[in-house]
């Protein structure tokens, strides 16, 4: 196993991870404005929360993972501030509303009916002061740190740490919610009964 010393993925795992609280049932995520920050309403608990290595989703400063959990559509809503967000790619499959102050991502929407995800929103629990959300599962998308400018010689580190953590390392997402998508692809093209 590599030398794990001093390898950091995100601030919310780099101590140990934090298990959620079953009984819990939402929060309030707020951006990190100083003044007239977003705030928005997630009123349930999150799923598939995970560590993401991709470049698109949102990172603390310093950070080389975001942390992303999905919760039902229906359960978010923007409290205040709310005309601070634009979105960051209309053409992207995600629309990832941002505050265009201090550029946090309060949540990803995804408007098409047809991708596997839709209904699902996604969130950053960790811009919430509450405890208790699920904890993260699993890492996605390792190799694409790369991409945001991680040598490749720290990647035997970095999946070791993530391991250490519990953090099964992926290059794409987890095989339950590959096997979704796929199963998702399956009953559009007629290839399983629908
Ligand atoms: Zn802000
Ligand atoms: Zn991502």
């Amino acid at each position: 196993m590599a030398n794990t010393e001093g390898v950091t993925i995100h601030p919310a795992v780099d101590h140990g991870i934090k298990q959620g609280d079953s009984g819990f049932s939402g929060g309030t995520l707020t951006c990190k404005c100083a003044t007239n920050p977003v705030k928005v309403r997630v009123g349930a608990q999150t799923a598939h929360n995970h560590v993401c290595g991709c470049t698109k989703c949102w990172k603390p400063e310093g950070a080389i993972f975001s942390m992303v959990a999905v919760v039902s559509r229906d359960a978010v809503e923007v409290l205040e501030n709310g005309d601070k967000l634009q979105v960051v790619n209309k053409d992207a499959p995600i629309q990832r509303y941002a505050c265009r102050d201090c550029g946090v991502h309060m949540y990803g929407r995804i408007e098409n009916k047809d991708h596997p995800f839709y209904g699902l929103d996604f969130v950053h629990t960790e811009l919430s002061g509450e405890s208790g959300w699920s904890a993260p599962e699993f890492a996605a998308f390792v190799s694409s740190v790369i991409e945001s400018g991680v040598d490749p010689s720290r990647m035997d580190a970095i999946r070791s740490r993530l391991r250490e953590l519990g953090l099964e390392p992926y290059d794409a997402l987890s095989p339950p919610l590959m096997d979704a998508i796929a199963t998702h692809v399956a009953k559009r093209s007629g290839a399983l009964a629908a």
